[in-house]
């Protein structure tokens, strides 16, 4: 392929973390090339259209959590970013809970044993010394007590993540989690009406799904600025600078500048020549957790009322469920409505080797045995894969990960954003801003 001779910087991935890259490079006129290895844009972040439904791969929201980046989303989506409010549920012992959690509701579901437990633990946190938790199951423990993060943390953590809570850094939390103490529960019920910030039903979702947002970034970056089915092989270097990519069929390319957002193992893996061993150990453990996600469609105008619905419950191996429709009208006829179900594994467990039919079988008899679905409501269903979904954090690997990124960050023109890139827990908005300051530094 001839390229532009003008390009001065290449993109690699044509995810959020690549389209952001190009988006705001495109906003300060930098010439740029997106090198993409499938032949589809937005990465683990899609909307998939299939007759009258659409359904994003997984349940995304965008979060209001950087005023610059929900500015810019803003502007770029004008009437389409709609704010939207719908609860979200925790389903356990064939009970639904708000989530975040309120005291209300634990008081109703729970036994008096166990609150009683719940309320001592709680105090017994606040009063105690604080140290920095080494892990999730003791960042869960002191945050939130025995009791609370036994019954809804640490089963649904180990279900996502694949990996025992001890052994997982701190950050899988991904700030999700705060507020759920005592003192928000005592705020929420001193002050009735008002729900404490974290206990928030609402949030900005675009009215034709969440990948929505990338297609509206394609629109403005030009889709002849991505090279599609064109994989990254190579990334040629010399005196710590990148000379040349090679990409597809064995073409390359000479570089000025680079934003990596590819894999950070498959990325040491591919430096000619190849990278200093102790750097190149530094992702020999790393892995990563996948999802089967699972389509029913249904003959019923609404499954549920919520958002999502969490599992914790480590028996089911469901994590949890959203119903498109509920995040916007647009995603399924009148009449009619799907829910995608997701469920996490890891190549080679047993959920791995599950073909499509016996995923959705298994889906189906348990969410018929907990009455929340009815054989004769559903029409069909689709299974996808997600692979890459998320990057395992172990507590252990943090040290040797984080040097070998900081080494391929000291190639002068080499630029690493992205989740897997950074191998961090990162969602759209912080990805995004990491782009705009990447550009901003171009400048
Ligand atoms: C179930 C689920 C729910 C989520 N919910 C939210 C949410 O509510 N809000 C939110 O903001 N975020 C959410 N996220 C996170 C969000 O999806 C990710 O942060 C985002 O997809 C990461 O983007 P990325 O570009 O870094 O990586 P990816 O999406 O993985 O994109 C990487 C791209 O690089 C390409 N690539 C790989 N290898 C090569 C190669 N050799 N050469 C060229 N290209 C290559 C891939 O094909 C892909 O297109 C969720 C994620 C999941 C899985």
């Amino acid at each position: 392929m001839a390229f532009n001779n003008n390009i001065k910087l290449h993109i690699l991935g044509a995810g959020p973390a690549g389209l952001a890259a190009g988006y705001f490079a495109k906003k300060e006129g930098i010439p740029f090339h997106i090198f993409e290895a499938s032949g589809v844009y937005g990465g683990n972040c899609r909307t998939i259209v299939e007759g009258d439904y659409r359904f994003d791969t997984g349940a995304h929201r965008f979060h209001d959590k950087n005023q610059e980046i929900t500015k810019e989303i803003k502007s770029l989506m004008r009437d389409e970013l709609q704010l939207v409010d719908a609860p979200s549920k925790i389903f356990i012992n064939d009970n639904f809970i708000d989530f975040p959690l309120r005291l209300k509701d634990l008081f109703l579901h729970l036994e008096t044993v166990d609150m009683i437990k719940i309320i001592f633990e709680n105090i017994q946190n606040i009063l105690r010394a604080k140290r920095s938790p080494m892990n999730f199951k003791e960042l869960a423990y002191s945050k939130y007590g025995f009791t609370l993060s036994e019954l809804f943390l640490i089963g649904y953590t180990e279900k996502l993540w694949g990996r025992e809570s001890e052994l997982l850094h701190t950050d899988v939390a991904g700030g999700r989690l705060k507020k759920l103490n005592l003192l928000s529960f005592l705020s929420e019920m001193i002050f009735k009406n008002k729900k404490s910030d974290h206990l928030d039903g609402s949030f900005y979702y675009p009215i034709s799904g969440f990948g929505s947002i990338f297609d509206k970034m394609v629109e403005f970056i030009g889709i002849e600025n991505i090279s599609f089915n064109s994989p990254v092989r190579k990334l040629l270097h010399k005196d710590k600078r990148l000379e040349a990519i090679v990409y597809g069929d064995n073409d390359s390319v000479k570089i000025t500048d680079v934003i990596n957002t590819l894999p950070v193992d498959l990325t040491t893996n591919i430096f000619e020549p190849l990278l200093p061993k102790e750097i190149q150990d530094g992702i020999n453990n790393i892995k990563y957790r996948n999802l089967k996600l699972c389509t029913v469609f249904l003959n019923i105008p609404q499954f549920s009322p919520n958002a999502s619905i969490y599992f914790p419950e480590i028996s089911n191996p469901i994590t949890r469920i959203y119903e498109p429709k509920n995040r916007s009208s647009k995603m399924a006829p009148k009449d009619k409505t799907c829910i995608v179900v997701e469920v996490p594994y890891s190549i080679g467990d047993d959920t791995s080797s599950l073909v499509d039919e016996d995923i959705y079988s298994l889906i189906k008899t348990k969410l018929k045995k907990l009455f929340l679905i009815k054989e004769e409501d559903i029409s069909r269903f689709k299974v996808m894969e997600l692979s890459n979904a998320y990057p395992i954090l172990m507590a252990e690997n943090q040290y040797q990960l984080k040097k070998t990124v900081s080494f391929l960050n000291t190639f002068d023109n080499h630029h690493m954003i992205g989740r897997n890139s950074e191998f961090k827990y990162l969602h759209t908005h912080e990805i995004m801003l990491r782009a705009k300051r990447l550009i901003e530094n171009f400048l």
